[in-house]
């Protein structure tokens, strides 16, 4: 299959480069960072100069971008994929997208006859580097099936949740879910240091015992390193958990924890870590009792 790719950065880097190295789909790649379109280049994609180049002869356009507007404006713009896409084409956002999105967007490529699946994943940039990260998709079951050689060509670990939109809703729990279990994480080693204990052995004890959680393993080791530098920006992270506490409202669903980590990721985007690792919500209990988990 031809294979558009539009948007690899931390993500969709890895999950384009695994196409190319584990497929023998053709693809071509688009990004406004030239150093990022040159990762999947120097393994034999493709680079392409514009988002109508990227879409013109692809059997499926996939986009990977950080906000629901960079989707909005890159699939419905000024010569965005739409202008572009033609019927036999399939288009995939992998981005976390907000569910209202994902249907407006849906219902224009519909109205040309363009099927769509909205195809978030998760698992981080080591799951996407894996190639084992969770691709949860939205749409059109037989529009799935004939998806599924591309989509398995970054991860065997694909399901069907059921009609467009359901994919991100299952992506906005997941990510709300690990939101609060990182941010009890942040509260239960700023607890445990401060009483006296030592950071690595509290961390050894949690991660066998019932207070462990995938979320607490990524946060634990950016607790002990102080590394700050991206690997899932706090920024994506308010967005996601934003857009979880919206359909809340919207459904009448009550979300305490989701609040109250919204409330933590909002502080330390106060702070300035808007930019950094979402793990940076540390740094607001770090700031405020004048002490760090790494020793
Ligand atoms: P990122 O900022 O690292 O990458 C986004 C890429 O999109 C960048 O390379 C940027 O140059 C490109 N881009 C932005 N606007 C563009 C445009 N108009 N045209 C072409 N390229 C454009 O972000 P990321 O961490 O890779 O996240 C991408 C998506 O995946 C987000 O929706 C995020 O919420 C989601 N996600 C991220 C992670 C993670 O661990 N980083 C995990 C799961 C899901």
């Amino acid at each position: 299959m031809k294979v558009g790719f539009i948007g690899v950065g931390n993500m969709g880097g890895p999950m384009c480069r695994n196409i190319v190295k584990r497929s023998n789909h053709q693809v071509s790649v688009f990004d406004l960072n030239a150093a990022a379109v040159k990762t999947c280049t120097d393994l034999g994609a493709t680079a392409a100069k514009s988002i109508a180049d990227v879409t013109r002869g692809a059997d499926v356009v996939m986009t990977s971008l950080p906000m629901p507007r960079d989707v909005e404006a890159v699939t419905l713009g000024d010569d965005g994929i739409l202008a572009n896409i033609g019927k036999g084409q399939t288009y995939i956002d992998l981005s976390t997208n907000a569910p209202s999105m994902v249907k407006k967007i849906g219902a224009a490529m519909a109205a040309k006859g363009i099927a769509m699946l909205d195809a978030p994943v998760s698992g981080g940039t080591v799951g996407a580097e894996a190639a084992t990260i969770a691709i949860m998709v939205g749409g059109d079951k037989k529009v799935f099936d004939d998806a599924l050689p591309v989509l398995q060509s970054f991860s065997a670990n694909v399901i069907h949740m059921g009609e467009l939109g359901t994919g991100t809703v299952a992506k906005l729990v997941n990510n709300m879910m690990a939101f609060c279990n990182a941010a009890a994480a942040a509260e239960g080693l700023m607890l445990g240091v401060t009483a006296g204990l030592d950071p690595q052995k509290l961390i050894q004890v949690v991660s066998s015992s019932s207070g462990n959680s995938n979320a607490f393993k990524s946060f634990s080791e950016r607790a002990l390193s102080g590394r700050l530098e991206p690997s899932f920006a706090l920024n994506l992270a308010y967005k996601d958990l934003h857009l979880a506490l919206e359909l809340g409202d919207e459904l009448g669903v009550p979300l305490p924890q989701g609040s109250s980590t919204h409330n933590l990721q909002r502080l330390a985007r106060g702070m300035g870590h808007g930019p950094n690792d979402s793990s940076a919500i540390l740094k607001v209990y770090e700031s405020a009792l004048g002490r760090t988990v790494k020793r």
